[in-house]
């Protein structure tokens, strides 16, 4: 057996008895490596050298794991499309262990797709190829932007295939999280009545998120509190860069705030608040324009978890969560609007009119949307405006004088803030374009792309379209020619037909 380069920690199976239980990956007959990420490893504080050959792969298969290793699978329910499921857990996928990486962080190591668990259910517990390059891509998209996320850090193939609606190459994904708490596994043991339990969990995910709340008065209120700050910005990134996450169901939200489980997501094209990809997503419970809410649904639903850690007194712990809970939409607005702000090129916000500047981008959406102008575009292209040519911002909608009065709007808005210079042309327009360039990304993780480079790989097993658009991906800011393709918009009727499925 391959010597593993690393030893792991197991805190959550430690400390938090009854949460999970002991399983092992299954192996892979002949594992192949198709990604590995060396910068990420080495974050990890991993030999990358090491673990980029043979004894890596053997462990991302989950073949030859440390000789201490203690793997788990985690328990879990969750409400799903709206209703409950008590009992879902990691059906196909272990949690191998915790390292403490280079920042002193403790993060999560886990395989997915590594075979069946007592949490599968009807499942097989298996992974394909496509849909985990897939959580690759737009991890590391998403880590480029900024946006807090779990990510990727290998990918292998396991020379089995994986029987879905077709049969396909079947892969095990390593993920790594801040932790894979989330507001389902609070659900599952309260759901259960145990109160007991569900305070253990609350004390730990405090020690691992929120240590400086560890032993104060009011701690699992300020808990609450936390992680629906966490997900008010979270879902603001997402908004800001037209990330429909497609499967917003409580087990898939964490109380790290990080993004998790990219099965059926997708981005906006044309900007439409209404716009659903995922294939079993029948009635737009998850359409881009719903996630506050949604977010703000699965927060009650933590809370409700809470409650009897909040008072003895049900009346009393039912006023404390709801007032979190209804601060969630203002937050919300808050971060989204401080992420718009910068988006619109407006640095000077202190004494700024809040409400005047809410307007000015929603009547901005209001704009796209009318036009069915696509969301990356517009934006990247108001920063082109911002430096005098309105032009290719013009091109992107059918009446090019569209954007006309919006325009005006946004010029004598910004005027005010460069105190009477003129926008265009100028020092001060070059410059807020250059700011609106680092706030506004040309290259997303467009769905025709994604498509076109999982096929690749998956059909024909040729990576070179999955790393070119990765590379593109990780410079999400650069206008480099050859990235281009990259850039364009898809064609509408290709993305009037777009469906995402969950991958399972
Ligand atoms: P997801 O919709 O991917 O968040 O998964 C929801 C639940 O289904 C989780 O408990 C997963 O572990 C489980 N699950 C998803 N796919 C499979 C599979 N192929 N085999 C077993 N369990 C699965
Ligand atoms: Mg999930």
């Amino acid at each position: 057996m391959a010597a593993i380069p690393f030893t792991l920690q197991n805190s959550y199976a430690r400390e938090l008895e009854g949460f999970s239980v002991p399983w092992r990956p299954e192996a892979a007959p002949e594992p192949k490596s198709l990604f590995f990420n060396a910068s990420l490893a080495d974050e990890l504080g991993l030999d990358a050298a090491a673990l980029a050959g043979e004894a890596g792969t053997a462990l991302f298969a989950g073949n030859a794991l440390p000789e201490d290793a203690e793997p788990i699978a985690q328990a879990y329910a969750g409400h799903q499309f709206g209703g409950f499921s008590p009992q879902l857990g990691d059906g196909r996928a272990v949690l191998l262990g915790e390292v403490i990486d280079r920042a002193g962080r403790r993060r999560d190591i886990a395989l997915k797709g590594s075979g069946r668990t007592p949490f599968s259910r009807g499942g097989d517990g298996k992974a394909a190829v496509g849909p985990m390059l897939r959580e690759v891509l737009v991890g590391e998209a998403m880590h480029a932007l900024g946006i807090p996320t779990t990510r990727a850090l290998a990918v292998v193939a396991t020379g089995q295939p994986v029987l879905r609606e077709t049969v396909l190459p079947g892969a095990v994904l390593t993920r790594v999280a801040a932790s894979h708490i989330r507001v389902g596994t609070f659900q599952f043991f309260a759901a259960r009545g145990d109160v007991a339990r569900v305070r253990q969990l609350a004390e730990y995910t405090i020690a691992r998120h929120d240590p400086d709340l560890a032993g104060t008065p009011g701690r699992f209120l300020a808990l609450l509190e936390r992680v629906c700050a966490r997900q008010a910005a979270l879902i603001a990134q997402w908004m800001n860069v037209g990330f429909i996450h497609g499967v917003m169901n409580t087990d898939n939200m964490t109380l790290s705030g990080e993004t998790i489980d990219y099965g059926p997501c997708a981005f906006v094209e044309a900007y439409d608040p209404a716009a659903v990809f995922s294939s079993i997503d029948r009635h737009g419970r998850y359409a881009f324009g719903n996630q506050p809410g949604i977010a703000q649904w699965n927060l009650t639903r933590l809370a409700e978890a809470l409650l009897p850690l909040l008072s003895d007194e049900p009346e009393e712990a039912a006023a404390q969560a709801t007032a979190v809970i209804e601060a969630f939409p203002a937050m919300h607005a808050r971060h989204l609007l401080a992420g718009q702000r910068a988006k619109l090129g407006l640095q000077r916000v202190e004494g700024a009119d809040e409400a005047a500047d809410a307007a000015l981008a929603a009547d901005w959406l209001a704009l796209l949307h009318a036009g069915h102008a696509d969301f990356t575009l517009a934006w990247r292209r108001l920063a082109d405006a911002a430096a005098g040519a309105d032009a290719p911002l013009r091109a992107l909608f059918a009446d090019a004088s569209a954007p006309e009065a919006w325009l005006a709007r946004w010029r004598e808005r910004c005027a005010r803030e460069d105190e009477g210079r003129a926008v265009d042309g100028t020092a001060a327009g070059e410059a807020r374009a250059g700011r609106m360039r680092r706030a506004n990304p040309w290259v997303i993780p467009r769905n025709h792309r994604v498509e076109e480079a999982l096929a690749a790989a998956s059909d024909d097993g040729d990576l070179g379209p999955f790393d070119r658009l990765l590379d593109a991906l990780r410079r999400p800011y650069d206008e480099i020619a050859e990235n281009a393709r990259y850039a364009e918009p898809a064609p509408a009727e290709v993305t009037a037909c777009y469906q995402t499925f969950c991958g399972t």
